[in-house]
């Protein structure tokens, strides 16, 4: 493993459950690597994805994000600020199978709504 890749794991363990864009881990990068290239940060980013080691979120509307927890699971997209967390939904898929009468091979779920600081912010008759 690269100092690079072992940097760009370093941060997404210490930023979960954040789920950061390429962008971002870039920016977060550079300020402990002054020198490393947005290429090199992509670069490694797509080799990360394709071992497995990374999960890859696209996201409607916004740039790709980057998930430290490669295992399927959910997640919840905040309408208001864009915070995206990690949502369980293994009891979920068991039902879903259950329903389907055979194996669910992958799924992409991502349930909008507002988070609870965004919920504070608002009125209460909207
Ligand atoms: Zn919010
Ligand atoms: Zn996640």
């Amino acid at each position: 493993m690269t100092r690079q890749r072992a940097l760009i794991l370093d941060i997404m363990r210490e930023k979960s459950p954040q789920h950061l864009t390429a962008d971002e881990l870039f920016n977060e990068a550079r300020l402990r690597m002054p020198h490393i290239a947005r290429g090199t940060v992509y670069r490694n980013l797509k080799m990360m994805e394709l071992d497995g080691e990374v999960g890859h979120l696209e996201m409607p509307g916004g740039p790709d994000r980057y998930d430290y927890n490669p295992s399927p699971h959910g997640h919840l997209l905040c309408d208001g600020c864009g915070h995206l967390a990690d949502l369980p939904v293994v009891g979920l898929m068991r039902e879903v199978e259950a329903a389907i009468g055979t194996e669910v091979r992958g799924y992409t779920l991502t349930i909008h709504y507002l988070c609870p600081k965004c919920r504070a912010a608002k009125p209460a008759d909207e």
